[in-house]
């Protein structure tokens, strides 16, 4: 047999150890390790990747594509955002089917997403999130039609009133649904009583512009939200996962939930762990208006301590391709900002650094919150291991390479990047997606629309968990 391709010379990682081993990839799988002293089967082509790290191709739980949120409008496309994702070496991206506005149904904005995968020519696999702002009687029936096309996972947003945020009542009984269906609900956590009434406090004062982003939006926010949605989860038997966690005490949160038995996730961004507040007093402080804000420094360090003792789940990157010119027609005021950060192409990069470089984790550590531990919680069989059968999703990078980041060097439909002018190890020199070489010798090598809408497995068919019980009430 002729394999399609053989990778040789590389050290292999995974999130459960390293071994050297040539990759042998046929029809899009990964066909066979083979022990470093065997004979070379036939190939087509043969990449000698000596000196070079592989892993497997990232999982980017958390990936805005095509946004349209009210009046504001992303400026990619699932061609532009997907290459870029793989420039970075991101062959998978989980998106979201949100509503566009409160007339849209949410399984008709699913039903839409999944439409634009195909027709603006995603380069990877692409699955998405469904997203329900607010509970009707229809509700019920359009997640489980959202069930039968392979998406178990709602996000819903405690924050963002008037556009995204849901009440506690469509949270609840999302929850409820989502412990029926086997489902996983994705919550976006900040308490937006508190951000309201904090936000009016600043305008009173006139400091609502982004220079005050941080003021705006406390760290107690989040850490109050997160409470209250553990306390949801528990009582509806939802499992429950945190998008873009940013406080140590929220991630505290999580993990005890975990320690009693619930099943709780912990999601952070690279951009949490390599920012800090003083970036909103900087020349450019709508580079980083994202929501919840840049914490302080403190709360920095607390994060990467959280991080090294593995109680954070996923690295994430809240990709958004929105540019500067969005942003600064309302840095007078917050309330009006277009909030989110281009990211899908430095999250390898970023993290790397953060993790391994800076916090000297090992490579597996970072290999864990990259891909395999996206790949799992999200239901995604084949992705996230380098291993016989799984998805021939291959990244090669050189771990003593380094680059300072710019955003012209960078491909996120987007005219500024959070990592503007930082010194980076962990760039791709090669990436295989479904057994193509999409980045080769560190050049795209565009695949065309070959990006596929990809299914979850329902929640208690994930590798590693176990159907929580439905909690009755009590009193
Ligand atoms: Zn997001």
């Amino acid at each position: 047999m002729i394999f399609d391709l053989l990778i040789t010379g590389a050290t292999i990682v995974n999130a459960d150890g390293a071994v050297n081993a040539t990759i042998a990839v046929q029809g899009g799988t990964v066909a066979g390790l083979l022990a470093p002293d065997t004979a070379l089967p036939d190939a087509v082509r043969t990449i000698d990747a000596t000196g070079l790290i592989a892993i497997p191709g990232g999982v980017d739980g958390h990936c805005h594509a095509e946004q349209v949120t009210g009046k504001y409008r992303s400026l990619d496309t699932y061609a532009s955002t997907t290459s870029a994702a793989l420039r970075g070496g991101t062959t998978t991206i989980l998106d979201f089917g949100i509503p566009a506005d409160a007339s849209e149904r949410p399984i008709d904005a699913l039903q839409r997403k999944i439409r634009l995968i195909s027709e603006n020519g995603a380069r990877c696999d692409v699955a998405l999130h469904g997203s329900v702002i607010t509970w009707d009687d229809t509700t019920s029936a359009q997640l489980e039609q959202m069930a039968k096309l392979g998406v178990h996972s709602v996000k819903m947003y405690t924050t963002n009133r008037g556009s995204t945020m849901s009440d506690d009542d469509t949270i609840v009984r999302v929850m409820h649904e989502m412990a029926r269906l086997d489902g996983l609900a994705y919550i976006h956590s900040e308490h937006d009583g508190i951000i309201v009434d904090r936000t009016a406090a600043c305008a009173d004062r006139g400091q609502v512009g982004i220079a005050h982003l941080h003021e705006s939006r406390p760290r107690i926010s989040e850490d109050a939200s997160v409470r209250e949605i553990l306390a949801i989860a528990e009582y509806t038997g939802s499992p429950v996962y945190f998008v873009h966690q940013s406080t140590p005490d929220a991630v505290d949160a999580v993990a005890a939930a975990r320690a009693r038995g619930m099943h709780a996730y912990s999601e952070i961004c690279p951009h949490y762990l390599l920012r800090d507040d003083s970036v909103y007093s900087s020349a450019s402080p709508e580079m980083f208006a994202c929501c919840p804000p840049m914490r302080s420094a403190e709360d920095v360090a607390g994060l990467r301590e959280r991080v090294r003792r593995g109680l954070v789940d996923t690295l994430s990157s809240d990709h958004t391709s929105y540019d500067l010119a969005q942003k600064r027609e309302h840095s007078d005021d917050v309330r009006h900002m277009p909030h989110g950060l281009p990211g899908a192409e430095t999250r390898m990069a970023a993290g790397y650094t953060a993790m391994v470089i800076q916090e000297e984790q090992p490579i597996e550590d970072f290999v864990a919150m990259f891909s395999a531990t996206p790949a799992r919680v999200n239901g995604l069989h084949r992705k996230g291991v380098v291993a016989v059968g799984f998805d021939a999703d291959l990244v090669l990078f050189d771990p003593e390479e380094r680059r300072v980041v710019h955003a012209e060097d960078l491909h996120q439909d987007s005219d500024f990047t959070p990592f503007e002018g930082l010194e980076l190890g962990g760039w791709a020199r090669y990436v295989v997606s479904a057994g193509r070489v999409v980045v080769d010798e560190g050049a795209f090598a565009d695949p065309g629309p070959v990006g596929r809408f990809v299914g979850q497995a329902p929640f208690s068919e994930r590798p590693g968990v176990t159907r929580p019980a439905a909690r009755v009430p009590v009193g």
